[in-house]
């Protein structure tokens, strides 16, 4: 647990804090819920699952003075009722008042209607990605004694999905303007008088100017110019040495650090999508920008010259655009989901659309082999996860990886790789035309060697047009990770390569679950953190699903008969 939380929170963890207590059951309550039929998931659920846990594990974030909080048992049910039902803050509040079952889950009182919708949203913030973490690996741990996943023949398999959270994707200009009206309103919540000192020194009309849609007119790039102008100014206005004194003095720590995050944002908007141009005569533009006497003037930076990592929310610094293909494009995130073949779900992870699938894989897998000591016997996965450094990555934990290995296809449909010999001896490369290469060179960047065949050889060659279209020599790309390659492709061709392949499939049913019931697919949320933190819950939810399917000696259905619960 000290690997999540760190030792200081551990040390704290066993502090006793007092929680809020419900009154005894009256006897009203007791006919009502002895009355209500058996859920057929929240009756069962308490029975396999304990939730105590969460009490001592969540008391490091009370101080034990003043009013009694609400049991951190109760309130983790809450989040995971949320997220089961796929309700809002406000639905999950008008949820409890009027549902018995949930009522009778959570232990409350027939006529009880207490929780705010603001104090789960806070509550929630409040418990953070790593409370929900520990939450999560608890209920894993609960379930490895039920011996519902930890085998030793079991093996884990990694897979990702989109996730489009509730952001939109605004055009440049708009984009500078509300990354612009976030610092001015951050500085306006934090200080009237110093915002209203902002809007007396530094120009701000552009910031509500609606402009053509076309970004090619004259009048469309001179607002543009415009608006980044004033945004520089603003951020400069910052830096002024009177501004920086009065914002150390009138300001908190924490509301100064905000400012600079957000000033911080700004700055990348502008230096990703804006650049200054040199004046050229006889431009259109130029007149229009003498027209209005400014001296510096800014273009919009064309997409194609854009940098690819470059942030799409002024509200959510780390989403992006991520594109699987031409016709598939992601804004906001990936979540990467480590489940094993017993359908448990082991770990996941909220990434930028724009990430590469195979980067999270290593972090992801080591992080529950060190908690849990278990070690699965393959690491399933796409070609995506199939590079050879990951595959030597996790090689060093222990975990060898199962994966398609990538063909190496000429860029100009030439012959492929397939058809090339390599001689590990002579360290060469024999073509179809018998033919050997001549020299090599390394290339860092792809982890990799570039073999030259003789350019003579291939100017007279019978075969050259089906070989390259290029009108240089024949070129073959050699991996470093070669030999991993070699041993991924003969384990592959081998039965257990294939019926491995079949297995991970197994991921897919669970990618439905957190996309589709748990919606992860289009989650309400505007940042990673929200949506890490409702990857857990969403975790939590599918394993309990999977728990009481397991568990149970046949799978409940809504029984309309009198309880055997008793209260
Ligand atoms: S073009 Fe060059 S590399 Fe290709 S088959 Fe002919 S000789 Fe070999």
């Amino acid at each position: 647990m000290e690997d999540i939380l760190g030792p200081g929170v551990c040390a704290v963890l066993n502090r006793r804090v007092r929680y809020k207590e419900f009154d005894q059951m009256s006897f009203a309550d007791m006919m009502v819920y002895s009355k209500l039929p058996e859920h057929p998931f929240w009756s069962h659920l308490e029975k396999k699952i304990d939730f105590s846990f969460a009490d001592s594990l969540c008391s490091v974030l009370y101080s034990g003075r003043g009013q009694h909080p609400y049991a951190p048992s109760l309130k983790l049910k809450v989040h995971l009722i949320q997220i089961y039902y796929g309700l809002s803050d406000r639905q999950v509040e008008e949820r409890i008042i009027s549902d018995l079952f949930i009522k009778r889950f959570l232990g409350l009182p027939v006529d009880f209607f207490g929780f705010d919708h603001s104090t789960i949203g806070l509550d929630r913030s409040r418990m953070g990605t790593a409370m929900f973490k520990a939450c999560h690996f608890y209920i894993l741990a609960q379930m490895y004694s039920h011996g519902l996943w930890g085998d030793h023949s079991e093996k884990w398999i990694i897979d990702s999905f989109a996730s489009n959270p509730a952001l939109s994707k605004p055009r440049t200009y708009r984009l500078i303007q509300h990354a612009m009206i976030r610092v001015l309103q951050h500085l306006k919540r934090s200080h009237r008088a110093i915002y209203q000192l902002a809007l007396a020194s530094v120009e701000t009309d552009g910031l509500y100017a609606r402009t053509s849609v076309q970004p090619s007119t004259a009048g469309h790039m001179l607002a543009f110019s415009k608006l980044v102008a004033q945004a520089y100014g603003l951020l400069q206005w910052f830096q002024l040495e009177d501004v920086s004194a009065l914002l150390q003095k009138e300001l908190t720590e924490k509301e100064r650090e905000t400012s600079q995050h957000l000033q911080r944002i700004l700055q990348d908007i502008l230096e990703q999508n804006s650049r200054p141009v040199p004046p050229t005569d006889g431009d259109p533009i130029d007149s229009a920008r003498n027209q209005t006497e400014q001296e510096i003037v800014f273009e919009k930076i064309p997409s194609h010259e854009r940098a690819k990592d470059r942030l799409m929310s002024a509200v959510d610094p780390h989403a992006r655009v991520g594109r699987k293909n031409t016709s598939t494009v992601t804004c906001g995130y990936k979540l990467q989901n480590l489940c094993g073949t017993s359908s448990v779900v082991l770990n996941v992870n909220a990434v930028p659309a724009n990430e590469h699938d195979r980067e999270a894989m290593y972090a992801m897998a080591k992080e529950v082999q060190s908690f849990f000591e278990i070690s699965p016997r393959a690491m399933l996965g796409d070609t995506a996860y199939g590079h050879g450094l990951q595959r030597t990555m996790l090689a060093t934990i222990g975990i060898p990886v199962v994966a398609p290995v990538i063909l190496g296809s000429h860029p100009s449909k030439g012959y492929d790789l397939a058809r090339f010999s390599y001689d590990k001896e002579k360290d060469c490369y024999t073509c179809p035309n018998e033919k050997d290469t001549v020299k090599k060179r390394h290339i860092p960047q792809s982890s990799g060697w570039q073999y030259y065949f003789e350019k003579t050889d291939c100017e007279s060659c019978p075969l050259r047009s089906a070989c390259t279209t290029g009108k240089a020599e024949r070129r073959v790309f050699h991996s470093d990770y070669y030999e991993v390659y070699e041993a991924a492709k003969d384990y592959n061709a081998t039965i257990s390569g294939k019926l491995d392949r079949k297995q991970r499939m197994l991921v897919e049913r669970k990618n439905q679950e957190l996309k589709n019931d748990c919606g992860l697919e289009r989650p309400l949320t505007k940042s990673r953190k929200a949506l890490q933190l409702k990857g857990y819950l969403a975790a939590m939810v599918v394993n309990l699903k999977l728990t009481l399917r397991k568990l149970l000696p046949q799978r409940p259905g809504f029984i309309r008969r009198r309880n055997a619960i008793s209260y």
